[in-house]
């Protein structure tokens, strides 16, 4: 090992020869900040002494805010003006807020611009400026404790946060006076702390249980890569939802019907936290919850019982944890190891679980709550330019698919999900009538096959193109992904190339107004009956999915399969068929289930086959990519 240097007193290391670069976890319900120092990543505590702050901030017509623990000690007694988990609302419309829980706790103005925002005593307040609060506070921290300016940070998100909500997060920065170095997803941000780059090849599951939201990711390492096979996850879970049921169940222990006002849902949910949290390390938790000056009612919980009431919501994050095995195309058994992030993952019913589900002990070595910032540090010193040999690439995915509207209100896919990113994609399309001469483009992201039922990102058109019969134009329409997961869309006439563009970025009346459109057309509602919704989903992956297999047993099933083996996977494909026609989603997935299995021989055979090719072309593509940014940073 290298001697470590010491220079004469006064004499150390300028600021400028090591520049300030933090990794920032911006969570839903706590934020925390971490950077490197002599070589080791760890948290910064603040002026209190804590390496968290809670994601809190208290608005008055008084003084100016207070973030973190005091905010979070005005909650009981002025609520409305005490805002958390305002990250559940990064890039949302209006319409999902009234849907959320959060409608009912707090006051919004609807109407004003683009995006709610919280009426509270110091005016309206975006989620976008609750975040930067948060923002602000962590950055004084850092300035504080590291002495000097910083160069940037990398800001982790949910891997699951689409386009609007990474944009969302962006703009907070912005407002914080942050320079973004990177959006990073938390869960490749919990590999990179874990080291894994320079462990074994292989598949990794990191599962993130935290306040407000669960992530599933499965990476894979391959000679130091980070690519994210697959993401998915649930934005609206988490141990947020645990404190609600607790409280629901405690409130009707103690026989109340009715809560007088918000302030005593508020500590009743601190309660709920304290006694859920208790059971994390002790088997029954006693409690006393305070009814009016004269009455304190006092319960207990068991652990037992706690398991009961959080059961249906930990089952909930299996499914996404099927899906992404699915998406990656591996077997369960693939996966090497299972690393555990979130405080909602200290739960002892969480690690069982998860460790009876993919049949080994999960990991959980490193503090569940400072594994992503501690990622992220690591990954901003990097990016600052501290690094300039390290090898560390990360790849990310887009979690959604982006296509485009044609003709019938369906949806074409121009770039499908979990495809690496930065990535740029085109594709030709014509017109449809003779003579035509302008062309509407509206740019939509989700899984479905219709319009209406995937979430609308952006209308532009695009005009003068030349007129000829119907068929006879080639319109090309580029789709580029940039590596925080940015998208911009054009269109080109190639003849007489006259060409349109958008970029696909919702500024929340930050300016575009056309872009408020956008938002409130956006998002399906749950409204929608649950059955027909789950039946839909799964007539779509059923029709995925024989695409899938169908069109691989198209390009090389001969080579792969002997004929005994192909007249069962047609068999099964053929079962699939039928249920799609029957109105059981159960039948359907079944018949998925069984087609999967059935081919999982095929599909194993094809990736061995092709995949490291693949692999090796993408990897020095990316490399040369990541040396050129390396080089732009350390030039800024
Ligand atoms: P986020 O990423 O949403 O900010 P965190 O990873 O900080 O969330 O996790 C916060 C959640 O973890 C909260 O719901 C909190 O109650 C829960 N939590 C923290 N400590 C424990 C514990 N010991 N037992 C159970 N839940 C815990
Ligand atoms: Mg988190």
């Amino acid at each position: 090992m290298a001697l470590l240097q010491i220079s004469e007193p006064g004499q150390s290391q300028a600021p400028h020869q090591r520049r300030l670069a933090v990794g920032i976890d911006l969570g839903t319900t706590n934020s925390l900040v971490a950077s490197v120092i002599s070589g080791s990543a760890s948290v910064l505590k603040d002026a209190n002494d804590q390496w968290s702050i809670p994601s809190v901030v208290h608005y008055s017509d008084k003084h100016a805010s207070v973030i973190g623990n005091a905010a979070q000690e005005k909650a009981a007694d002025d609520p409305f003006n005490t805002i958390r988990s305002a990250k559940r609302l990064m890039g949302k419309g209006a319409d999902d807020v009234r849907e959320s829980w959060l409608a009912e706790h707090y006051q919004f103005n609807y109407d004003g611009g683009s995006i709610p925002a919280f009426k509270t005593a110091a005016g309206e307040k975006t989620a976008i400026d609750v975040s930067a609060a948060i923002l602000s506070e962590l950055r004084l921290t850092a300035e504080q404790t590291l002495g000097g300016d910083l160069v940037g940070a990398v800001i982790t998100v949910p891997a699951y946060f689409d386009d609007a909500q990474r944009q969302a997060t962006k703009d907070a920065a912005a407002l914080s006076g942050i320079h973004v170095l990177r959006l990073l997803n938390e869960p490749t941000a919990a590999a990179v702390a874990y080291g894994l780059d320079s462990g074994t090849d292989g598949v990794v599951a990191i599962y993130d249980l935290g306040g407000g939201t669960f992530d599933i990711s499965l990476l894979k390492m391959q000679r130091g890569v980070f690519e994210v096979l697959a993401t998915a996850g649930n934005t609206a879970l988490g141990g947020d939802d645990f404190d609600n049921a607790v409280a629901d169940w405690i409130q009707a222990q103690a026989g109340v019907s009715q809560l007088p006002d918000q302030g005593a849902r508020r500590q009743l949910l601190r309660l709920a936290r304290s006694v859920k949290e208790t059971l994390s390390s002790a088997m029954l938790a006693p409690y006393e919850l305070k009814l009016n000056a004269d009455i304190t009612f006092k319960g207990e919980l068991s652990v037992q019982q706690f398991n009961d009431i959080i059961e249906p919501m930990f089952k909930k994050t299996l499914a996404p944890c099927r899906q992404v095995i699915r998406d990656a195309g591996i077997a369960k058994t693939d996966v090497q190891a299972v690393v555990m992030v979130g405080g909602s993952t200290r739960v002892p019913l969480v690690r069982e679980r998860v460790s009876q589900f993919f049949d080994q002990t999960v990991l959980t070595d490193i503090d569940p709550d400072q594994v992503v910032a501690i990622g992220a540090a690591i990954q901003a010193d990097v990016l600052a330019g501290n690094k300039p040999d390290s090898e560390l690439l990360l790849l990310d995915v887009i979690p959604l698919s982006l296509g485009l509207e044609t003709m019938g209100g369906l949806v074409e896919k121009i770039i499908p999900r979990n495809t690496t990113i930065p990535i740029a994609r085109a594709q030709e399309f014509t017109t449809y009538k003779d003579g035509q001469t302008a062309m509407a483009l509206h740019v939509v992201q989700g899984e479905r096959e219709l319009v209406s039922d995937c979430r609308s990102l952006a209308n532009f058109e695009l005009r003068d193109i030349p007129a000829r019969t119907a068929g006879a134009c080639r319109i090309q329409v580029l789709f580029q992904v940039d590596a925080d997961g940015l998208l911009m869309v054009s269109a080109l006439e190639k003849e007489s190339g006259v060409l349109a563009s958008i970029d696909v970025k919702p500024s929340y009346g930050l300016s575009d107004g056309e872009i408020e459109q956008m938002l409130k057309a956006s998002i399906e509602h749950a409204s929608e009956d649950v059955r027909k919704r789950a039946l839909a989903e799964q007539k779509v992956e059923g029709s995925r999915v024989i695409e899938a297999i169908g069109s691989a047993l198209a390009a090389d099933g001969d080579q792969h399969l002997t004929a005994d083996e192909r007249s069962d996977v047609d068999a099964l494909i053929e079962n699939l068929k039928q249920s799609l026609e029957q109105d059981s989603s159960d039948a359907i997935k079944q018949a998925i289930e069984k087609l999967e299995a059935g081919s999982s021989a095929f599909v194993e055979r094809r990736m061995n086959a092709s995949v490291k090719q693949l692999m090796a072309g993408q990897e020095l593509e990316e490399l040369e990519r990541s040396l050129v940014s390396a080089d732009d940073l350390s030039d800024s």
